[in-house]
Formats: C-alpha cells, sequence, structure tokens
C-alpha cells in the first residue's frame, strides 16, 4: 500500500508549526509497513487543498489528512475530500452528543459551530476521539482509501494508534515484526558497506540500517500470516547481524546504551555514579530519565572547574597542574575519586572540550572518558574533532561512557 501523507493546515506553511504528525505518522506506518512515498502540506485554502487531494488520489493507495476537522471556518478538510470524492457529509447525533459532554466535563460552553464537526463522510468507519473533539474517519472512494486525523499532535497521534493503525492492519492479512539492532562505535556506511549486497537482494525479510543521533541501528522486519511466522523468520537475520559485528552491538529491541547498562548493573548487583566536566550532568540526566534508576545509581557530581575537581573529587592538584583537566591521568582520578565519595562499585567520568573554543593545547572534541572499579582503572581517549558542535560532543561523551559501563558489565574489554 503506498501512501501520501496530506497535512492541512497554514501554520505550517508558514513555519509557525512543524509538521511533526508527517514524521511521526511516517514511523508509525513503517511498522505497519505501509511505504509512505509523498509528504505534502498545503494551507486551509479549499482551492488549493482540491487540488492535492486530486494529485494524491492519482498516485497513492491510501491518503492520510492531519489538520483541518475542528469546528471554525478553516477547517473544511472533510469538506474538500468529500467533494473531491464524492461523498456527501452525514451527521453523527452520537458523535455531536460526546462532543457536548466533552465541553460539559472540561466546564466550557459548547457553541453551536462544533456541531460541524459531527458531520462526516457517508458509509465512513468513524474514530471515535477520546483526546479531543473532533472525530476522525476512513473511507474508500473511486479506488482510494481515505484516512482523517485531526492535527493537534496530542490527538493525531493516539488516533493513529489506537484507530486508524487497528483499521489498517485489518485490511491485510500478514503481520509485520521488527528487530532492532543496537550497534555503538561503528559509522553507518562502514555498518551498510558489511550488509550492502545481502541488504539489496533480501525482501522478506528486509534489513536496513538507519544512524540514529550517537549509534546506528539496524532493522529486521518480516511479513508473514502470524505474529510468531514473521518473528521465527527475523531470529536467523538478526543472529547472522549480530555474529558479524560482534561486541559492538549493545542490543537487540532496546533503547539506547543506558538502558543496555542498567539491566546489567542489576544483574550484577553493582552500582555507579558519575563525576561530569563537559558532560555538565548529561550521564546522570540521562540514565536518571530509566524507570528503575535508583536500584543501581548512587549520584554524580558536576565538577566543572579545577578547584572543584580538587575539592569534591580529591583529584590531587599536581596531577591537574602537570596535566591539565583534559587529561588521562585526571579523567582516572576523578572516576576513583568519585566512585570513593559516592561509595559506589563503579565510578564513570568524563572530562574534555566540547568547544568551540580550545584550550590552546588539545584540539576540540578531545575528551577522555573513565571508568574505575575494584578491579582496574580504565580510560578512553577520544578525539571527535571540532565538526561535530558542542552539544554532539557532549552526547557522544556520555555515551561513551555508558558504553564503557556495558563492556565492563559484560566482562569485555573495556577501552
Ligand atoms: P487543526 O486540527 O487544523 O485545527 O490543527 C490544530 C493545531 O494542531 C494547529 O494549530 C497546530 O498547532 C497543530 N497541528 C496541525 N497540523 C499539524 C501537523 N501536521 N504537525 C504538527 N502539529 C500540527
Ligand atoms: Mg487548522
Amino acid at each position: 500500500m503506498n501512501c501520501e501523507i496530506l497535512a492541512v493546515g497554514t501554520e505550517l506553511l508558514l513555519g509557525n508549526t512543524v509538521n511533526t504528525n508527517a514524521s511521526n505518522l511516517s514511523l508509525l506506518l513503517a511498522e505497519l509497513g505501509v511505504n509512505v512515498f509523498w509528504h505534502t502540506v498545503v494551507g486551509d485554502n479549499p482551492g488549493r487543498l482540491a487540488e492535492a487531494v486530486s494529485i494524491a488520489k492519482g498516485r497513492a493507495d491510501l491518503i492520510i489528512t492531519t489538520g483541518g476537522l475542528g469546528p471554525t471556518y478553516d477547517d473544511l478538510t472533510k469538506n474538500v475530500l468529500a467533494d473531491a470524492l464524492g461523498k456527501t457529509l452525514v451527521y453523527h447525533p452520537e458523535e455531536d452528543e460526546s462532543i457536548r459532554r466533552w465541553f460539559e466535563k472540561s466546564g466550557r460552553q459548547y457553541t453551536e459551530n462544533n456541531r460541524q464537526q459531527a458531520y462526516l463522510p457517508e458509509g465512513c468507519v468513524v474514530f471515535h476521539n477520546d483526546w479531543g473533539t473532533a472525530p476522525g474517519c476512513a473511507f474508500e472512494a473511486d479506488g482510494v482509501r481515505v484516512i482523517m486525523l485531526p492535527g493537534p499532535p496530542n490527538e493525531c497521534l493516539p488516533m493513529f494508534r489506537h484507530r486508524a493503525a487497528p483499521y489498517l492492519r485489518s485490511l491485510s492479512d500478514e503481520t509485520l515484526v521488527s528487530r532492532q539492532i543496537r550497534v555503538f562505535g561503528m559509522g553507518e556506511s562502514h555498518v551498510e558497506a558489511l550488509f550492502r549486497e545481502e541488504m539489496e537482494h533480501m525482501q522478506n525479510p528486509t534489513l536496513a540500517t538507519y544512524a540514529k543521533a550517537v549509534d546506528v541501528m539496524l532493522r529486521v522486519t518480516a511479513k508473514a500470516k502470524t505474529e510468531a511466522e514473521a518473528a521465527a523468520m527475523c531470529q536467523p537475520v538478526v543472529d547472522r547481524v549480530v555474529k558479524a559485528l560482534g561486541d559492538r552491538v549493545y542490543g537487540v529491541d532496546v533503547e539506547n546504551l543506558e538502558s543496555a547498562a542498567l539491566p546489567l548493573l542489576r544483574k550484577t548487583h553493582r552500582t555507579f555514579a558519575a563525576a561530569e566536566s563537559l558532560t555538565g550532568g548529561l550521564i546522570g540526566a540521562r540514565f536518571t530519565a530509566l524507570p528503575g534508576a535508583s536500584e543501581v545509581y548512587r549520584g554524580g557530581a558536576v565538577t566543572y572547574c579545577d578547584e572543584v575537581k580538587a575539592g569534591m573529587l580529591g583529584v590531587p592538584e599536581d596531577v591537574l597542574a602537570e596535566n591539565g583537566a583534559v587529561s588521562e591521568p585526571v579523567a582516572a582520578a576523578m572516576a576513583q575519586g568519585v566512585r570513593i565519595a559516592a561509595g559506589a562499585d563503579i565510578g564513570l567520568s568524563a572530562t574534555g572540550l566540547a568547544g568551540p573554543d580550545g584550550d590552546g593545547v588539545n584540539p576540540v572534541g578531545t575528551v577522555f572518558v573513565g571508568l574505575a572499579a575494584e578491579d582496574g582503572v580504565w580510560v578512553r581517549h577520544l578525539t571527535l574533532g571540532p565538526g561535530r558542535g558542542r552539544n554532539r560532543i557532549r552526547e557522544l561523551s556520555a555515551s561513551h561512557a555508558f558504553d564503557m559501563l556495558r563492556r565492563y558489565l559484560s566482562g569485555l574489554p573495556v577501552v
């Protein structure tokens, strides 16, 4: 099924609102195996919207609209679509009633223009909106299938997940299963080069690579009559990829490096703490975003200047003076210092230059990431380069800390 997403709203064209619905719907449609071939944006203008619909129905099997289902004069998606596809709009009293109740519950006044939200194309499947007022719907006409969803993302996305996705699944007697293999420490082009030939020839399952913010993901997707069958088709490919990439794979179906480290800490009954300079608390922030972090994360120290590194972590002043704060011995001393100060099994540390200014000695992007435990201290020396920019250098430094942590806990070489 080839799909066009048609986002309606003048605010999208003016740049006031980013078309996040298109990107999020695309991600969700990919999970269903629907090919999204076009993203179109059109303002609240009946003529241009009709033109966009006529182009879309000439090339797509499925048109998904977002926006323009509300009660105001500029909400004309339904009218234009119904017109273009030869449908009349029919009044749904039960939807009107539920819109009235929505207003009652939120203590607001129901105005008569809200009634227009209860008109839907004849013969459609109604998508009741539990997250707002405007119902959505699905219908077929002229050989094209149309799904209409409201514009506000907090309505559009649950409406897709809970209404449109089950509807789309019911049209097909096949199920899609995807597995995600997460890789850290290799670029996307390198990963892709390893599997390109194989990827090109695969049809079911398929294998694709995606570069995420700080790592690479490979997605294996299979289609079959049942979920179990599709999952069984994915497994040999997952096994092959994991074997080929070895310990650079930090997890399958995990969200990020910190989520891979958390169960390892639990399993080995270990706690950690972090001493952060250039990351300024990112390691702690990323880890504490995970439910259950309190079981294994003792705390951390943001130690930005030399005096605080010395005072709070006990980094010897002569080590700081001799090597500078951005150095291997300081990263090692920070990791050991925080481990002791926090009473943790493992201490992590990060010190480096996020830029844009250097320190006159090390180039921007020079980072030392440390890990201290009862059986040793390890420091990774990174040269991330200035081109990545401050934020990415800081994110990558935190990711390396988690990578070292998960490697240590898995018994792999740490650096
Ligand atoms: P509407 O359903 O057209 O009344 O849209 C209501 C609000 O939803 C707009 O004011 C936007 O803030 C938001 N919105 C509409 N379309 C989109 C979209 N494609 N992506 C993100 N937000 C949107
Ligand atoms: Mg609008």
